[in-house]
């Protein structure tokens, strides 16, 4: 055995009080974090006196993780740092993915999602095959959080199912619960209520059969569910023990954002002077807290608050105040998620799972629809079988009418909402043989092998339809989201890319001059 194993061994055991106490308070939840500073001070100095410094720089982590969790999210932040620089120097790949695993939980607690993805996606690389089951689910969960918030849902929730088939095997009752209300909170993000009900449907009845009471950030999500349904008393009676200080604030922003979603909700049944006293208590937790990323929300619900009120000049300072701030989390975020996905394929996580990931190489990050360089491969090789078979093939290109006004008058966030939203009604759309990409902006392609101009003029027609009806309200308020779709048809097949492409572009460019939101199709 080399050295450098017989270290990892030695990490990973359980075999000596010490590091059995390690694992044990690593494998802690979150909701109990309260209890693990005393433990790992103990740890810290019996790992000292034995001169066992990788032990040490564990309860490092544990104790930024608590910094962090009690609201000194920029001092955890700094003590993570300096554990994942010693976890390199020293080549100890445990510390190294327990350290990007805190870095990640950091940078999403300052609003900086694709760093957080990054380092997740690093806290599952560096894991070894000898870590426990426990360990692993918990990095997985962290991954999936990070994925979820730079707008890949799909690949988060694969994640998600693997940390919870982890946590049933383990039967971790708490764990399971944590993991069912980070995918609700995610089914929520997406406006997908019948999911986000199921699920919270699923943790109401674990709370049941064990008796145990939900902590702030899972009572914020039923009752952001809740709100979904425009259920606002249940909203007030799930969030009243967070008001009134009897529930525990488990994570640094879970009091934040309850107050958050308290103010939203008596907003929303018309209570404003209460929604005005919960959200200034938000405004005080996230400027005590340094939550960068909350407190531009915060000024978003205020704006709408201010609004609401008829206060209409209040409302708009405010909202550039949040424009300013949101604007500024969101290049930030853009430069680095171009890193982050180079972090992506470059980790080990990325070659074990190679087909999928090139799978990711065709789709757009922020829809999850095939990408232009999917069509770019892929409608060649459809237009030519149509040709051979002397079969029909349509095309259709859909682009969102005053799309510019979305952002601007709301905010580049709300867009890319809109976006993902719009990619979800295509993707719903593309059944069978039907293909949905996104082109760009907001530019989609429908590709319709072995489809008449008939039956696709039809379909395009229904997706115009389900465009305008889907239920904005949550997403844009007042603005409705429409769309302008030009379809082209080559009936026996024969065509080339440039000559569909152009052609279906023409016909959007018609409805378009013909007032938008309509189907235009050939001339007979
Ligand atoms: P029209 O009805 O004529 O299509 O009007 P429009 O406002 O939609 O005009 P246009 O298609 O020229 O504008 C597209 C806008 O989409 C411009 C750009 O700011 C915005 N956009 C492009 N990509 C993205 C994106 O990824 N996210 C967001 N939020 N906005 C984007
Ligand atoms: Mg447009
Ligand atoms: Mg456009």
């Amino acid at each position: 055995m080399t050295t450098k194993a017989a270290e990892r061994d030695h990490a990973l055991a359980d075999d000596t009080p010490l590091a059995a106490t390690l694992l044990e308070l690593e494998s802690r939840g979150v909701e109990a974090f309260r209890t693990v500073r005393a433990p790992a001070l103990e740890a810290q100095q019996i790992a000292r006196e034995a001169g066992d410094e990788e032990a040490v720089q564990r309860t490092h982590l544990l104790l930024a993780d608590v910094q962090m969790r009690e609201g000194r999210v920029g001092e955890g932040g700094r003590l993570a740092h300096q554990v994942r620089d010693w976890a390199e120097q020293h080549d100890s790949p445990y510390v190294l993915a327990r350290a990007h695993r805190q870095l990640s939980i950091f940078y999403r607690l300052v609003g900086d999602v694709s760093d957080a993805l990054t380092h997740a996606v690093q806290s599952v690389a560096h894991l070894t095959d000898d870590v426990p089951p426990k360990i692993r689910a918990r990095h997985l969960m962290t991954l999936a959080v990070g994925l979820d918030d730079s707008g890949s849902p799909a690949d988060g929730d694969r994640r998600y199912r693997e940390a919870l088939k982890i946590a049933e095997e383990l039967d971790d009752q708490d764990f399971i619960l944590l993991i069912l209300n980070n995918m609700a909170y995610s089914a929520y993000e997406v406006g997908d209520e019948s999911a986000a009900r199921a699920l919270t449907d699923r943790m109401r009845a674990i709370m049941a059969a064990t008796g145990c009471r939900f902590a702030a950030n899972l009572l914020d999500t039923v009752a952001r569910v809740d709100m979904m349904s425009g259920r606002y008393d249940a909203v007030e009676t799930a969030l009243a023990g967070v008001l009134d200080g009897r529930v525990v604030a488990n994570e640094a922003d879970a009091a934040a954002e309850c107050l958050l979603t308290l103010a939203e909700a008596r907003r929303l049944a018309g209570r404003y002077a209460d929604a005005q006293v919960a959200l200034d208590r938000a405004i005080c937790e996230c400027e005590a807290n340094g939550l960068a990323g909350l407190r531009a929300r915060v000024r978003q619900e205020q704006a709408a608050l201010h609004a609401a009120t008829g206060d209409f000049r209040a409302a708009y300072e405010e909202h550039l105040l949040f424009h300013t701030a949101s604007s500024a989390l969101h290049s930030a975020q853009r430069e680095s998620r171009a890193r982050a996905m180079q972090a992506v394929f470059e980790a080990n996580e990325a070659r074990r799972a190679s087909e999928h990931f090139r799978e990711m190489a065709h789709r757009d990050a922020l829809t999850g629809l095939y990408n232009r360089r999917y069509v770019n491969e892929r409608l060649p090789a459809l237009i030519g079988e149509a040709t051979a078979t002397r079969t029909p093939i349509s095309v259709a290109i859909a682009d969102l009418d005053h799309f510019k006004r979305i952002n601007d008058t709301l905010s580049h966030a709300t867009g890319d909402t809109v976006l993902q939203h719009v990619g979800a009604l295509l993707q719903e759309a593309a059944s069978g043989p039907i293909i949905a990409a996104r082109m760009g902006g907001e530019e989609f392609l429908l590709i319709f092998p072995g489809i008449d101009a008939v039956e696709a003029t039809r379909r395009c027609e229904l997706l115009r339809l389900r465009i305008r009806t889907h239920g904005w309200q949550p997403v844009t308020g007042a603005l409705p989201v429409t769309s302008s779709i030009g379809v082209t048809t080559a009936p026996d097949g024969r065509a080339t890319v440039s000559a569909l492409l152009s052609q279906a572009d023409r016909n959007l460019y018609a409805a378009k001059r013909a007032g938008r939101d309509r189907v235009v199709a050939d001339q007979a």
